[in-house]
């Protein structure tokens, strides 16, 4: 074919800006990053906006155009690195006229704005407004309308930025998980010295109009009183808390008393409730030595943790999708998460809920605020309630509906067993039912079937369940061991304890094990009792969920440490580590920490590794190191699931790339092991045991009173929980239907189907690996 005289213009690429606004919030810095690579890697060009709406309205070099190296080690950075600023310029019409001629001569046809409510209510304005600024601009002369011709549509996506988590329509917002990991680090440290000196502390957490920092820190700290904005107390409030601190100390011996205090916090009358007013209350009343903590900024610092690196990411990459999908009639969204499923949400629904909350608690129709307010957080309200004020008379049920509920812990300890523990032995106390801890698994059981003198099922009283509220590992003890090693005793022992009802905490092996005793049931009666699974692992590898209560606490303890090692890298070493990570047969772990650290390549037992990936990923490292240059030049990442091939080993692996880099770069095998499961458990760990737990005490109660028969008729009556996409759900075990027959890959102890798998691919988009595979 003749090639064309005259070379046709290349159609102009679509170029994407990227803000953040309002206060700021750790995980921006990650939204940013996937937004610049993610727009990169969909061949459109993108744009950073410096302070925040400011930026748009001042133009010129406020408006810069990003490179894929320009957004390099932005995931473990704190704060926002384009700066954020409160505009009040913005919030005039003047200001975003001006805005909006920035944005047309620039060329920039689509805004990401990640920010609070405050930030994502001036882009719906800014939405609203755009066509009539267009034509204002036009007329103003200041445009032609040749110029705005290609603008005539703002894209507009919202990304929800905020520490306080106080968007409607979201469960999380970038940054409230890592402020609530400062809140928690913090009380867990006054922890100590409350409990030495017998002293109470009022701690005062973020939260002008929104109580979700204070309702989670309370609930992974224990606290004994709680204040919020949307639900204030009663009147009389004072004797209330004064009451149950009383009560908690004096009959139950608690040494340390806690109370949390949103800022916002408030009467009925909207009088303000402050934290020195709480200090008098409990010095004067109760003669409590009693201290305040603000805790103030240092809420907002620091790196990310990994969830909200996690979500910065995935949400950074579903806005810039959202972009490519916009026609010229779809409603702007704002990209939100429900459980575990990234979703989009109408812009201005989502603004407006918003704004209803807050008008509720101002005409003091609180009842509606709550009701106004997502699923999730009445829920935790009310779980906090439950576990917070045992043996209150109102909870207690009727003789014929208390059980006798065992709880046992099957596996490897993981981050939150102690707390669903905690969780269900306070639920249990309220409710009038019987909670009796099973010491070190089915071993442990059964170990008193044998006649030894010391028995192994005890009741938990609260105090001592109480002081588990921040601890790792497995207080009651757990156990690999099968209840298939003892059938015949593990029957007897139930029998003999007359358990109501097993709830089991733990991983692979507590599917296992649950499975074998339903499948039992036909031989043994002692078995028709309600069993369910709360899933409690590292390798989040149980079929029926999504979550696994652990694998969070071991995210953030190893990309604190692949943040350490690659700083050790940092300025002259060029140097890339290969870090083994743990997880079994599943790659759940590595897969999820690559994209929190933005390693270059992820290894999984899923895909194994052959000597082609090796070599491919060798000539991206090669090519990585030549165009890495500058200020965040650090050590390169290579995570490598423990299973993911029996030869090319982590240390074989880390020799290859040393081999092959011939004198380039070096590389280094480092293996964290076990300390991948210890340490606190993270507050997500925590607030979920605690959220997950009483929901598996209200189905089991919801057996209370039938036959056995009935019982074990019931597929759901042997049931795990589960996060799934946008739900919380119970899973039959057994049946046709059911998880044993349908989602399970018993020979490599996992999910058949991994929701996780397509997480792989961002990984290597956001590395850039994928494209260099595609051109190779
Ligand atoms: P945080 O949750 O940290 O408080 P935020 O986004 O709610 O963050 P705000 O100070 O409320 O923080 O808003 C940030 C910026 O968004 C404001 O400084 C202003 O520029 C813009 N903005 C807020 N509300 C509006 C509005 N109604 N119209 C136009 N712009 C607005």
């Amino acid at each position: 074919m003749e090639p064309a005289k005259h070379p046709v213009d290349p159609p102009k690429k679509r170029r994407i800006g990227v803000l953040t606004s309002g206060g700021d919030a750790p995980g921006m810095n990650g939204a940013v990053r996937a937004v610049v690579r993610m727009a990169l890697h969909s061949d459109c060009e993108a744009y950073a906006v410096f302070e925040g709406y400011e930026g748009l309205v001042n133009g010129g070099n406020m408006i810069r155009q990003m490179h894929w190296e320009d957004v390099r080690g932005w995931l473990s950075r704190g704060g926002t690195l384009i700066g954020s600023a409160r505009s009040m310029a913005f919030r005039e019409r003047a200001g975003r006229l001006r805005a909006a001629k920035n944005m047309i001569l620039r060329g920039i046809d689509a805004l990401v704005v990640c920010g609070g409510d405050g930030s994502l209510t001036g882009a719906d304005v800014f939405r609203a407004e755009w066509p009539t600024l267009l034509s204002d601009l036009i007329a103003a002369g200041e445009l032609t309308e040749e110029q705005v011709e290609s603008y005539k549509v703002l894209n507009i996506v919202g990304l929800v930025g905020s520490i306080d988590n106080d968007m409607s329509g979201t469960d999380a917002t970038i940054g409230c998980y890592s402020s609530l990991t400062r809140i928690c680090d913090a009380v867990d440290d006054v922890f100590d010295t409350a409990f030495s000196h017998q002293r109470g502390f009022v701690i005062e957490v973020m939260g002008r109009h929104c109580g979700w920092l204070a309702l989670m820190s309370a609930i992974s700290t224990g606290a004994d009183w709680l204040f919020i904005p949307e639900i204030p107390p009663r009147d009389g409030w004072e004797d209330d808390m004064c009451s149950i601190i009383t009560k908690n100390r004096k009959e139950r011996g608690k040494r340390r008393t806690i109370v949390i205090v949103a800022e916002g916090a408030q009467d009925r009358q909207l009088n303000k409730i402050s934290s020195s007013t709480i200090k008098d209350i409990l010095t004067q009343r109760l003669g409590l030595d009693t201290r305040t903590t603000v805790l103030g900024h240092t809420q907002r610092g620091g790196a990310a943790c990994a969830y909200d690196r996690w979500l910065s990411t995935l949400q950074g990459v579903e806005a810039v999708r959202a972009v490519l999908d916009m026609t010229p009639t779809s409603p702007s969204p704002v990209i939100t998460i429900r459980e575990n499923k990234i979703m989009r949400t109408p812009l201005m629904e989502a603004v407006q809920a918003t704004k209803e909350v807050t008008a509720k608690i101002h005409a003091k129709d609180f009842a509606a605020a709550m009701t106004l307010r997502d699923a999730e957080f009445k829920e935790y309200y009310h779980a906090y309630l439950n576990t917070a004020t045992p043996d209150h008379p109102k909870m207690i049920l009727p003789e014929g509906k208390k059980m006798r509920i065992a709880i046992i812990h099957v596996g490897a300890p993981a981050g939150g067993m102690n707390q669903a523990t905690r969780a269900v032995v306070a639920y249990c106390l309220t409710r009038g039912h019987t909670p009796l801890a099973i010491h070190n698994g089915f071993p442990g059981l059964c170990r008193h079937h044998a006649d030894k003198p010391i028995s192994s099922v005890r009741e938990v009283q609260w105090l001592e369940s109480d002081s588990w509220v921040n601890e790792g590992g497995s207080d009651i003890g757990t156990n690999r061991s099968l209840p298939s090693e003892d059938m015949e005793g593990t029957a007897k022992c139930f029998e003999l304890y007359k358990f109501d009802a097993l709830f089991v905490v733990g991983g692979f092996e507590a599917f296992t094990a649950v499975s074998q005793l339903r499948k039992a049931r036909e031989k043994y009666d002692a078995f028709k009792i309600p069993l369910v699974v709360l899933p409690a692992t590292i390798s989040n590898n149980v079929p029926g969920t999504e979550y696994s209560l652990g694998s969070d606490t071991c995210l953030n303890t190893l990309i604190d440490f692949c943040d350490a090692i690659r700083q050790s890298a940092s300025s002259s070493r060029r140097r890339v580590f290969v870090i083994e990570t743990q997880g079994g047969k599943s790659g759940y772990i590595a897969t999820t920490a690559g994209l929190a650290v933005g390693a270059v390549a992820v290894y999984i037992p899923e895909e194994g590794i052959d000597i082609k990936m090796l070599s491919r990923d060798i000539d991206f490292l090669r090519d990585n190191f030549i165009r890495d240059k500058g200020a965040n030049r650090a050590g390169k990442i290579i995570l490598r699931n423990e299973c993911a091939s029996s030869t090319y080993t982590t240390q074989v692996v880390a020799d290859m790339i040393k081999e092959e880099a011939k004198g380039r770069f070096e590389s280094r095998a480092a293996v964290p092991g076990h300390f991948q499961q210890g340490g606190k458990p993270s507050p997500m760990d925590r607030v979920r045991a605690l959220r997950m737990s009483i929901k598996c005490m209200q189905h089991i109660e919801s057996y209370a009173g039938m036959t056995r028969d009935a019982i074990a008729a019931d597929p759901l009556s042997a049931a795990v929980i589960g996060v799934k996409g946008s739900q919380v759900l119970f899973s039959p075990m057994g049946g046709e239907t059911g998880l044993e027959a349908t989602e399970t890959d018993w020979a490599r102890r996992r999910p058949k189907s991994e929701f996780w798998l397509e997480l792989q691919d961002v990984v290597n988009m956001l590395s850039g690996r994928s494209t260099a595979r595609a051109v190779d």
